[in-house]
Parts: C-alpha cells; structure tokens; sequence
C-alpha cells in the first residue's frame, strides 16, 4: 500500500533525525531497532524500515511495488536518501553478489586503510582471515586507554579480583583515580568483608 508522505509532519521528522548517527564516511547510520537482517526500524505511519522512509520522504519520490533499495555503500545501517537507489529484485541480488568481490578486492589490496604496507611483521590474520594492520591496531588501543581512565585495572579485572584485599586496596589507592572505578572495585571488597 502506498504511503500519503504529505501527511508526514514535521516532529516525526525529527524524531527520525535524532536516531542517525553522521559518520566519517557519510553513512547516516541507524542508531534506534534493527531488524533480524540488520536494517533500521522506523515508526511512523506503522513501522517501517528506516531507509525506506529516508528515501521517499528526502528525495520526495515513492518506491514503486515492484522495486526495491540498494545501498550503495553496502551499509546496511545507513539511511543517508544519497547512498540509496531503486533497483530491481534481480539488479539487489547482483550487487549482493558485487558486495563478496568487494570482499575479494579488500584481500588481494597490499596495504590498510590508512595506507600501512600488509607484511608478516606488521599484518596478522583472524580467524575469519582478515588481515589486521598491527599499526593500526596498536594506535586503537592507545586511544581506547586515554579514553578509559585506569583502563588496567578496568582490562585486568578477573587478575585484579583474585589479588587479597590487602593488595587490592593498595592498588587502587596507588593507581585507580575514576572515582567510578574506585567506587565499584570497594564495593566488592565491602561485600567479601561482610562475608
Ligand atoms: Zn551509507
Ligand atoms: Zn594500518
């Protein structure tokens, strides 16, 4: 059944704008329900898939019945009107078939996003056989412990658990400075001295 998109008002429109996250890479990515596949959920007039209703209401053009929406940036989270296209049934399975040589083309590149060479001393396998760039990986890591203070305390915590108390309370004295963390770990070691 075809949607009245002149009934569309203004809050709804909102409401669906705070739910996308801009990213770097111009995806407008879903940020509220996903369906089982991965695709944005939107209520408004029923539910709806998001990219759905982002491309008929910003483009200002209904999707005939017997077509459907491709993303071309093979983000299925993403409702960004500009990444999507009205295709066929037939042209979406080809281009899901384009997506694995996208796969094949990202294998057979000889260097990382961010340009690093892939060598055996800087590149490691997953076990999906990913290639990761150790470069890259180390740089994420470094920015994961500024981000999250007294990230060895937070990263070690079965080891930190299993220290005596004693200890433990040494160490958050000397090293742990969130007050959330402090408050958490003595919360634990409250509830053993009770014990
Ligand atoms: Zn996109
Ligand atoms: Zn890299």
């Amino acid at each position: 059944m075809a949607r009245d998109f002149s009934r569309i008002q203004i809050p709804q429109v909102l409401r669906f704008l705070s739910r996308i996250k801009i990213l770097q890479d111009g995806c407008w990515e879903w940020t509220a329900t996903l369906d089982t596949e991965g695709y944005g959920l939107f209520k408004a007039q029923g539910s709806q898939y998001a990219h759905r209703f982002s491309y008929q209401f910003f483009r200002n053009e209904m999707i005939p019945q017997d077509k459907e929406i491709d993303h071309l940036c093979r983000n299925r989270k993403c409702v960004n009107p500009n990444h999507l296209e009205i295709v066929t049934h037939r042209e979406n399975c080809q281009r899901g078939i384009l997506g694995e040589t996208t796969r094949q083309r990202k294998l057979s590149r000889n260097c990382c996003s961010k340009g690093h060479p892939y060598n055996s001393e800087t590149t490691y396998r997953t076990k999906e056989g990913w290639r990761v760039c150790r470069i890259c990986k180390q740089e994420g890591q470094r920015q994961w412990r500024a981000r999250t203070p007294n990230w060895r305390l937070v990263k070690n915590k079965r080891k930190f658990l299993a220290l005596p108390i004693e200890e433990r309370r040494k160490l958050l004295a000397e090293q742990a400075s969130n007050p959330d963390v402090i408050a958490y770990y003595e919360n634990i070691i409250e509830k053993e001295e009770v014990k």
